[in-house]
């Protein structure tokens, strides 16, 4: 397989490979503007170097290419060849120990958005010639209306459409639609007449969502005050008892370091900012985890027939939510290392990221949609969603408000190597 020229930021530098042999279409070189994206110190270089249009099979030259059902393969539809793309965060040496991470990692495929960058690519077909059209807002492949064959927009674009990773729908279509009924059922929903007639399984579709995959190497400082319960007595009368406790209250500190693994952070604003009075959009974050670790280097013949959205948010953007996510990390970390019966009052905290690196990877939902409107005439947008990898469900209820679909975040995060350096203060 082609690797792009990627340079793993802690590894002896590896000699780039080649550059592409792949066939790029032969359009006129364009003046330069990659100059502005080549990669900085601390950068990864994840552009995909394959070349944009056809991508063919490595054993019989076939472009007929798509996804396995149920599995991580790429599989030839011409010779049933298959072949499951690289793992990415080896591929970039992203497996490094994140403690010691230094300074902000950027791959490409993380770059700032040129907000100006059109979001129609035309792809030149390779086959026969003609000008082929995507709308990389929701699409990454096309299919040639003239010669029938697959093209595929491979290469990173500054629009944020194309990802460095891609975690493959395991989940089949059957099985989401089983996950949906299930769901529904538990929730006699299907109790609704509406929503038992408009149930139809088609309109369970797979979604290729966007986020951001963060580590971090951080540092935190909480303090505040714990409470450790002395004695407990009752005082009064029969009719008029009161109980009273006495506790010691504690001057609490922590300082420590952590690392953070794969933080997984929403990198569409349309999903990132929530308005719940009509839709409930962020039932995603509920059916979080995903095994991230599993994502392969993007491949635009992962999408098959699923749709995909684009990253709009940049790494500045989301910056202030995973700060927030680790910080509430570390006071989770902290009150978990004390023993304080009647619990802590944290009262000042402070985050150092000493590093972090960032991945854009597109991951597997299955959603069911469904339009609900009320009697006051008002319209409301539920969703079932479905982790396309674990099955995990979760969705709002067309009979009652979805107060409970406001739920944490930090679903998800993975803890490692928490040392606990001061205890203070006893
Ligand atoms: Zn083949
Ligand atoms: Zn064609």
């Amino acid at each position: 397989m082609s690797d792009p020229t990627s340079t793993p930021p802690q590894q002896p530098a590896a000699p780039p490979d080649p550059p592409a042999a792949a066939a790029a279409p032969e359009a006129a070189p364009l003046p330069q503007p990659i100059a502005d994206a080549l990669p900085e110190p601390g950068d990864v270089n994840t552009s995909n170097a394959k070349g944009d249009g056809l991508t063919k099979c490595p054993r019989c030259g076939s472009a007929e290419i798509g996804p396995v059902p149920g599995t991580d393969q790429l599989r030839c539809a011409f010779c049933r060849f298959e072949w499951v793309a690289a793992n990415f965060m080896a591929s970039v040496g992203f497996d490094s120990p994140i403690d010691q991470l230094q300074g902000t990692v950027r791959t490409t495929g993380v770059a700032d958005i040129d907000q100006s960058a059109s979001h129609i690519i035309t792809i030149k077909c390779q086959g026969c010639g003609a000008e082929v059209v995507i709308n990389t807002e929701s699409q990454l492949q096309s299919r040639c209306h003239w010669c029938r064959q697959v093209l595929s927009q491979q290469t990173q674009i500054p629009n944020g459409a194309v990802p460095d990773a891609v975690l493959p729908f395991r989940l089949t279509h059957d099985q989401a639609v089983e996950a949906v009924r299930k769901f529904a059922s538990r929730r006699r929903m299907f109790a609704l007449k509406r929503f038992k007639q408009e149930f139809v399984p088609e309109n369970v579709v797979g979604v290729y969502m966007p986020y951001l995959l963060v580590d971090g190497n951080a540092h935190g400082d909480v303090a505040g005050h714990g409470e450790i319960k002395t004695r407990q007595y009752q005082r009064g009368s029969d009719n008029n008892k009161t109980t009273y406790y006495d506790a010691d209250v504690y001057q609490v500190t922590r300082s420590f370091d952590f690392t953070v693994d794969d933080l997984t952070i929403e990198s569409s604003s349309a999903r990132a900012n929530q308005d719940t009075r009509m839709n409930t959009n962020n039932v995603i974050n509920t059916i979080l985890p995903f095994d991230t670790k599993n994502s392969v280097k993007y491949d635009a013949n992962y999408m098959g027939d699923f749709t995909s959205e684009r990253r709009d948010l940049d790494v500045d953007a989301v910056m202030p939510v995973a700060r927030a996510q680790m910080l509430s990390i570390a006071r989770q970390k902290a009150t978990d290392s004390t023993r304080y019966d009647r619990g802590i009052r944290w009262e000042s905290e402070q985050l150092e990221l000493k590093g972090t690196r960032w991945v854009a990877v597109l991951l597997p939902v299955w959603l069911y949609s469904y339009y609900e409107k009320k009697s006051d005439g008002s319209a409301f947008l539920h969703y079932i969603a479905v982790n396309g990898r674990t099955g995990e469900t979760m969705g709002s209820i067309p009979v009652s408000v979805p107060k409970l679909l406001l739920v944490a975040l930090t679903i998800g995060t993975v803890l490692e190597g928490i040392a606990i350096a001061i205890v203070a203060n006893f």
